[in-house]
This record gives structure tokens, sequence and C-alpha cells, in this order.
């Protein structure tokens, strides 16, 4: 690892300049992902920019009108056991609750999971099915951006210089259901192979509403937008089920890597897709059904 110095800021203000005034600075959140850039020498910063003492970044709030705000500096412990977030989206407080192992769920956050981009991740995949709003403050501004215009491609971001992510934002839902799946190569693989998550909104049998994403697999999270029109309005029977996964999966671009080519992540995403609908309609003839 090569020297650096390291600063503390104290303000996002008082960071943004930071980052501006040292370009080949890197900023620091929980330091999960970055210290295995520094000890690979994958990044070399002249600065590190500590963002832990900014205490605009921590906490987690909710108001009627405005939904959620999860601090970027929450932890993923932090989301998962937040009686908040428990109650006002399940789903990513059980995917928090799943996320890698107790290390990285205590000293890995939330910001810092989205600002890296890596594909291998759960929040992504997890806040953009949950229609989720990232907000990136500078000393200059504030943009908000949506999940699928933050992270554009490949560990790469929308995120400009000087720029800081410094909460997530989830509006009071009009879905009233949801499930954050992950699959994993084996059992002792952290990382997820594929994810799906699904917000839903169920009059009995029929999918008045929906909104599905698979990640992990691909270079961003994506949308099944077609899938989604296939269900909306439908009773859902076994048979959608894999009529939904089968065109969603036909949605995606997945990745080759060293954790399976796509051709495998393809069939894992259908069979993942399938699944997790029918667990969560429990149709005549799934497999949830004859299992029972
Ligand atoms: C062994 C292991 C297993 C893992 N398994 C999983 C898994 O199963 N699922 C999963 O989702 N993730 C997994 N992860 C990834 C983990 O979730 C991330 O490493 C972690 O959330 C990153 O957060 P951090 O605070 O440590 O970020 P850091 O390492 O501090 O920063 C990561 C990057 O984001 C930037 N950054 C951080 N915060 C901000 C901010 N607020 N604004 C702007 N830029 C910022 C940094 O400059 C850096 O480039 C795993 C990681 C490890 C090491």
């Amino acid at each position: 690892m090569k020297d650096f110095d390291y600063l503390e800021p104290e303000s996002i203000a008082e960071a943004s300049e930071m980052m501006l005034a040292h370009p080949d600075g890197s900023v620091m959140a929980g330091g999960t992902a970055l210290m295995l850039a520094l000890r690979q020498r994958m990044v070399t910063p002249s600065h590190i920019i500590s963002l832990r003492r900014i205490r605009d970044l921590r906490g987690i709030t909710y108001t009627p009108a405005e939904g959620l705000r999860i601090g970027a500096l929450a932890l993923h412990a932090e989301v998962a056991r937040s009686p908040l977030v428990r109650q006002h989206a399940p789903m990513l407080a059980d995917m928090a609750s799943r996320l890698a192992n107790p290390q990285v769920r205590n000293q890995g956050t939330i910001g810092g999971n989205l600002c890296y981009g890596d594909p291998a991740t759960d929040p992504p995949s997890c806040l953009l099915a949950l229609n989720a709003d990232v907000v990136l403050r500078s000393a200059h501004g504030t943009r908000i951006l949506k999940v699928d215009q933050f992270a554009t491609d490949y560990f790469v971001t929308a995120l400009e210089p000087g720029e800081i992510v410094s909460e997530i934002r989830i509006a009071p839902s009009t879905f009233d259901t949801g499930y954050h799946a992950r699959f994993l190569r084996t059992a002792a693989e952290h990382r997820p192979l594929v994810n799906f998550a699904i917000s839903l909104r169920k009059q009995g049998d029929v999918c008045a509403d929906v909104r599905m994403v698979i990640g992990a697999s691909t270079r961003v999270p994506t949308r099944l937008r077609k899938a989604e029109d296939l269900m909306k309005g439908k009773t859902v029977t076994a048979r959608l089920a894999a009529e939904v996964a089968e065109l969603g999966v036909s949605e995606i671009e997945p990745i080759s890597d060293i954790r399976g080519d796509g051709s495998f992540r393809r069939e894992m995403a259908r069979t993942v897709c399938r699944r997790t609908i029918e667990d969560l309609f429990n149709p005549a003839g799934s497999a949830a059904t004859s299992a029972a």
C-alpha cells in the first residue's frame, strides 16, 4: 500500500472542497471495498478523505410526507435492524440482514455499496425495485437521481468530481409487499451470482402492480419492464410465473466472470425470478404448492 495523507472533514461542503482540491484522492466510508483496492494497488490515492465525522450523512428517519431517509453512512447492520426500515421497507431490512457476512454488515455502508458500483451486490436491485432516490451533494449543490440513473455501468456511477452521496430516500410506497431473493453459487460464497427484487401490489391472486429488477448478474441492475407489463392485472398462475420469468430474462444481458458465465446466470435468474413469484402467490401447480 502506498503512503497517503488522511483527512477528516466535518461537513459535506468541506469534504467536497477537499475532493476538488485533491483530484487523486479517494473518499472513504466504511473502507471494506476501498481497503481491498488499496492493498491490491488498484488505487493509489494521494489522500484519503474519510466521511466518518460528517454527521449529516448519518441517521435513518421517516416522515409520512417524505418517507424514509437513510444516511449514506448507515451500516448494512443498521439498515437491517432499524425499526423504521423494517416497518416501511421490510424487503430492504431483510436484504441487509442477509448481505455478505457479519463483519461486512457491521463495517460497510449503504452509500459505499452504491458508490463502488460493483455489480455483485444486493442493495442496488432492492433500491431500484423500491423506486428509491439517491441524493448527491457537493459544495455547489444537490442532485437527486434514481438508482438506474446513478449506476451507469460496470463499476461506474454518475458521481461527478466533488460529489458525495448523502442519503437514500424511499417515498411512501403504493406497493403492499416485496421480496429480495439472492442466489449464491456455493453456500461458502458471500456475494450473489444473481439477485431478484420485486415490489408488488396484490388483490387476491391478481397482480395489481409490480416492479421487478434483476441484479448482480448484469452490469447494472435491470428493470424487467416487459415482464412487469405481462404480469400486471392478471391472476398469477404457475404458468404465468414461468412466462414472466422467461420474458424477464430476455430483457437482461448477463455478464460472464469468475462466478459464472452469462448462460448460467440467465438460467439462475430465470429460476430465482419464477420461484420468487410463485412463493409470493403460491398458485396451483407451483413448486411451492406441490411441496406443501
Ligand atoms: C468479503 C466481502 C463480501 C461482500 N459481500 C457482499 C454481498 O453479499 N452483497 C453486497 O451487496 N455487498 C457485498 N460486499 C460489498 C459491501 O457491501 C461493500 O464493500 C460495502 O457496502 C462498501 O461500503 P463501505 O462503506 O465499506 O465503502 P468504502 O470501501 O469506504 O468505499 C467504497 C467506494 O465508494 C466510495 N464512497 C463511499 N461512500 C461514499 C459516499 N457517501 N459518497 C461518494 N463516494 C463514496 C469510495 O470512494 C470508494 O470508491 C462484500 C464485501 C466484502 C469485502
